[in-house]
């Protein structure tokens, strides 16, 4: 890479605030931090030509939780922790749609619905078992009626005749949500810079350290890198976890009415644009897929299409497009918002559900710093 002295005056100089990672969570934490202080400088730092993790390739859901999640994550984590997650989802898909509107996200309330398979009986029973419990809890904790309720299923075949709706779900276009976030950023002042990748942060010198001898001074830093964490931070206990998507041709008399899970949220499809977006599965080859590296293999495909075939038999011979995504998971759902010393704050692990949880995690990141800065400058 050829720098310019201005070019590289410009990149290396320090402003009050730098974020490492341009995905939902740095743009938030960006928005959220110029929209209490226009007065402090915010620079994102970004390795991709565009946003280059989850945020731009993740299958679209605005959801929270189906019942199986929900029932699995109060055994786990007990049941003030589980809602405690699923209020910090919610609470971030309000300021989501508020911020970037409805219209921009391609929103399309279509609900949410679990299905479920011959083999998965006996979390169906659980599922039925919990229904009421889980629309209790949501009526406490988020104040929404009637969250779950069963509805017959007599489109897709190939699963149970049961199936449980969640009605305050629906899907968006994830790509459309960050251009926009890029364009609210930009307007109040945000710089971002593309094609920038940190390779190590150095907490004595304040220095993140870059490909192409790049060396950009730092004043206050977030790192919101999410799957991609540990290459930075490799004590933090966030682990990268790769989901791989499948997206069909356009296929005739698809008439999916909601977006889809199954097997706890391991697997989910959509319908966009008359096509079928499928993915997940990465429990079928835990090993393999605890990685950050992108790609698909084998054994996932094979699966995906299988899943497929049940929903559109046919389809597996009409799929376009294959990719894949990197999230960041650890043993607890809560994500990470840790300090790291007095100028560098971490805000990671979002697990499954990062568009919902993404602006929520944002706003306290951006509370967090500023209420340190705030304190620093008083000593
Ligand atoms: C396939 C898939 C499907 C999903 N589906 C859904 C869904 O339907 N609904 C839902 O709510 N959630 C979903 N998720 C989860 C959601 O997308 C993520 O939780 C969320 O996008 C995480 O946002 P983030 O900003 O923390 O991380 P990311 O979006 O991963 O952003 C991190 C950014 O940091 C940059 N970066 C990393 N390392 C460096 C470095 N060293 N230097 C510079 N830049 C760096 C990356 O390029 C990236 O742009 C899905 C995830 C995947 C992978």
């Amino acid at each position: 890479m050829n720098y310019s002295f201005w070019e590289k005056y410009f990149i290396e100089s320090p402003a009050d605030v730098t974020i490492i990672g341009s995905g939902i969570v740095g743009l938030s934490t960006a928005i959220s931090i110029k929209e209490s202080r226009p007065d402090i400088s915010v620079k994102i730092i970004e390795r991709g030509a565009m946003p280059y993790g989850a945020s731009t390739k993740n299958a679209g859901f605005s959801c929270f939780g189906s019942v199986s999640e929900l029932l699995d994550d109060i055994k786990n984590m007990g049941e003030e922790a589980c809602m405690d997650v699923v209020r910090m989802r919610w609470r971030g898909l309000q300021k989501l749609k508020k911020r970037v509107g409805e219209q921009s996200l391609e929103y399309d309330h279509c609900g949410g619905s679990e299905l479920f398979r011959s083999k998965d009986i006996l979390l169906k029973e659980s599922c039925l078992d919990g229904l009421e419990k889980c629309n209790r809890l949501i009526k406490t904790h988020l104040g929404l009626d009637d969250c779950y309720s069963l509805k017959k299923n007599n489109t897709l075949k190939g699963f149970d005749e049961v199936s449980i709706l969640n009605q305050y779900e629906g899907t968006i276009n994830p790509v459309s949500m960050m251009n926009e976030l890029i364009r609210k950023a930009i307007n109040i002042g945000v710089i971002i810079m593309n094609g920038i990748h940190i390779t190590e942060i150095d907490q004595v010198k304040k220095v993140l350290n870059a490909y192409n001898n790049i060396k950009i001074n730092y004043e206050n830093l977030i790192v919101c890198t999410n799957g991609f964490a540990a290459r930075l931070i490799p004590d933090l206990p966030v682990m990268p976890a790769r989901n791989q998507v499948l997206m069909t041709s356009h296929l005739k008399n698809l008439h999916l009415s909601s977006g889809y899970h199954l097997d706890k949220g391991y697997i989910y499809f959509r319908q966009y644009n008359g096509r079928i977006l499928l993915g997940g599965g990465r429990n079928m080859d835990e090993k393999t897929e605890t990685t950050d590296e992108f790609g698909n293999t084998e054994l996932i495909q094979h699966y995906l299409k299988d899943i497929l075939e049940t929903i559109y038999p046919g389809a597996s011979g009409q799929i376009e497009h294959w990719w894949s995504g990197i999230l960041g998971v650890g043993n607890s759902k809560y994500p990470i918002v840790q300090w790291l010393d007095d100028h560098l704050l971490v805000g990671v692990r979002l697990g499954g559900m990062g568009v919902a949880i993404g602006s929520h995690l944002g706003e306290k990141l951006a509370n967090e710093m500023l209420t340190n800065m705030d304190k620093n400058n008083r000593s």
